[in-house]
């Protein structure tokens, strides 16, 4: 029997601008979206039963059906019945690193993965974009997850545009370690307080979106300008999770001074990035940031931009 371990790398959101409610209940949304080489490691192997198991040894995450990633075997166990059938049940182990409902796609990355680890034990042999509409059917970041890199994600984050790929750019990531923040909550608290002036008209709602392929940071990606890069960093969400969670502002306040190109909360939070054009810089933000906020609770990382989403580290054949 075959077995897969595969590399699931976290995101950063280098931009996220809310444009409006989609007729489906969703928002419209226009980001830019960034892989960065801190990545979970998921094994995949056929069991000779026929049902999904996981197992990871993180506390926090959940091993039952909740789960992202058992959703994604859940989901293609459906979609492929007679593969399902004949490989028999899946055996799913997440090695958990990347932080837990931190804005960096840690459920959705591990999700991707699965599905690109069945479709090669199953020798399914799906294109790119069939593997992405089935991820879109798990969740709004899994999509990008599954070719990662720099893209241009719009819609409910399922329409992918690639961009040329940024190298070279490091992020010290800092994450308070009991501070999660819920991406439905930071969701519906932003239509609470600024749904009134959403764009409402069908054709606006794209068009505005779209206006994201012109964009400044879009521009700064193009033209490999890290220093743009780092004043074009925005993100919609931080106007309702900062007033609620001071915390961010500061984290963001303290990486500002410890000299780095730009800082900006990633997706829903509660991680906030620094962005560094070299990994000396980033050691040394990582340093003065443990210094200027020197709290036992601060978890910080760094991680480096990548052109990957899931790659296969091995395979077994046992
Ligand atoms: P996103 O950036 O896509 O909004 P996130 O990084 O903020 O996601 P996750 O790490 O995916 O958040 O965790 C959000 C919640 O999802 C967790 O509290 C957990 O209960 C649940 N969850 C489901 N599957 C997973 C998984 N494979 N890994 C981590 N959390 C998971």
């Amino acid at each position: 029997m075959r077995s897969y371990s595969l590399a699931a790398p976290a995101k950063i959101n280098l931009y996220l601008e809310i444009i409006g409610d989609r007729p489906d209940g969703y928002h419209e949304l226009a980001m830019v979206l960034q892989s960065i080489d801190l990545a979970d490691k998921i094994e995949l192997r056929s069991l000779s039963t026929d049902t999904i198991r996981l197992r990871c040894a993180h506390p926090q995450v959940p091993k039952d059906r909740t789960n992202l990633a058992y959703q994604a075997a859940a989901l293609m166990a459906a979609e492929f019945p007679d593969s399902f059938a004949q490989f028999g049940g899946i055996e799913i182990i997440i090695d958990k690193r990347i932080p837990i409902a931190a804005g960096l796609a840690g459920g959705s990355t591990d999700a991707a993965a699965v599905l690109v680890g069945l479709d090669l034990l199953w020798q399914l042999g799906l294109t790119q974009s069939q593997l992405e509409e089935l991820a879109s059917q798990l969740g709004s970041d899994v999509p990008f997850c599954i070719a990662g890199g720099t893209a241009i994600a719009t819609g409910r984050g399922e329409m992918l545009s690639p961009l040329p790929s940024v190298d070279n750019l490091f992020v010290v990531l800092g994450k308070y370690r009991h501070l999660d923040i819920s991406t439905a909550w930071a969701y519906q608290t932003y239509r609470a307080s600024f749904g009134n002036s959403y764009v409402t008209s069908k054709q606006d709602l794209k068009s505005r979106a779209a206006a994201v392929h012109s964009s400044s940071m879009v521009q700064a990606i193009i033209h490999e300008d890290p220093h743009q890069i780092g004043q074009r960093l925005h993100n919609d969400l931080e106007r309702v999770v900062i007033p609620a969670y001071p915390q961010i502002l500061q984290l963001k306040e303290t990486f500002q001074q410890a000299g780095c190109l730009g800082a900006m909360m990633s997706g829903s939070g509660s991680t906030v990035f620094a962005l560094c054009d070299s990994q000396k810089q980033a050691q040394l933000v990582q340093q003065q940031a443990r210094d200027l906020a020197p709290s036992k609770e601060l978890d910080l990382f760094l991680a480096r931009f990548t052109s990957s989403g899931i790659q296969v580290l091995s395979s077994t054949r046992d």
